[in-house]
């Protein structure tokens, strides 16, 4: 019963112009309690009913690529701490807001890998990435064009291209490349441009199944995908050398959930 009517409360008085250290104070006069479990509890709610508030209002427009960096490693944060919230920001309001528009603040280039989904890591809600999944994070056409589009619709400033530790496209390109076996036109296409990377680190690998060479390799890869972007794209190149537009490659560690951005 006290949950509820700490939730209730926590609900009903986002709405008035309080700070947290008010909203601890009014917790303990109105239910005498001071357990630090039922103050976070209420803290929580607290922020998650503001940030719902917010969303509700309309996604807020970023338009530096700093900014948006930073919002992608607080929210890797909140991941890393389980205090994610994007399942609270998920309101109908929100979501009839946004079926009349978009306004994401950056564009994910990630692996379809099952165990990396942007929007989770990053604790982000609908709305706020734009994001464009393929096995090995790569900057083929389609993908290049997907970007492209989101940059010049929505204006977003950042673009991270994430990859991840222990990647099984990486796997398989550099098995592929020691043991050939047939595979699917579509995969090998895959496969394919992942090659560049694994070969030029296949010189100095000790083997396929090498934990330090696949790991060597998920990094160039991400590399290799930034680069890739700014060759084939003068779009893209264009708003980076303005200064609008960052792109920014970053791993995601499967074991710890730390999201490790590769900067300058
Ligand atoms: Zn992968």
């Amino acid at each position: 019963m006290q949950l509820f009517c700490l939730s209730l409360f926590s609900r009903l008085i986002y709405t008035l112009p309080c700070n947290t250290h008010q909203l601890v104070l009014g917790v303990h006069a109105i239910f005498g309690t001071h357990s630090t479990a039922d103050i976070h509890l209420v803290l929580d709610l607290f922020v998650c009913n503001q940030e719902a508030q917010s969303l509700s209002e309309g996604i807020k427009i970023m338009n530096n690529p700093a900014d948006a960096l930073s919002q992608l490693k607080d929210g890797n944060q909140r991941f890393l701490n389980a205090r994610g919230r994007i399942l609270n920001t998920s309101t109908p309001q929100v979501r009839q807001d946004l079926a009349d528009g978009q306004n994401p603040f950056a564009v994910i280039l990630g692996c379809s890998d099952s165990r990396v989904p942007p929007e989770i890591i990053f604790d982000q809600g609908l709305g706020a990435l734009f994001v464009v999944r393929v096995a090995g994070n790569l900057a083929d056409r389609t993908q290049i064009g997907s970007i492209e589009f989101a940059i010049q619709e929505f204006g977003c400033p950042l673009v991270v291209v994430l990859g991840h530790s222990k990647c099984g496209a990486i796997k398989v390109a550099f098995s592929q490349l020691k043991n050939p076996v047939d595979l699917s036109p579509s995969v090998s296409f895959i496969l394919e441009s992942i090659r560049p990377t694994v070969e030029k680190l296949q010189s100095f690998s000790s083997g396929i199944n090498a934990e330090g060479a696949i790991a060597d390799a998920v990094r160039y890869n991400i590399q290799f995908s930034v680069e890739q972007l700014l060759v084939n794209s003068s779009i893209l190149t264009a708003k980076c050398e303005t200064g609008e537009l960052k792109i920014v490659g970053a791993e995601y560690l499967l074991e710890s959930g730390a999201v490790q951005f590769i900067e300058d």
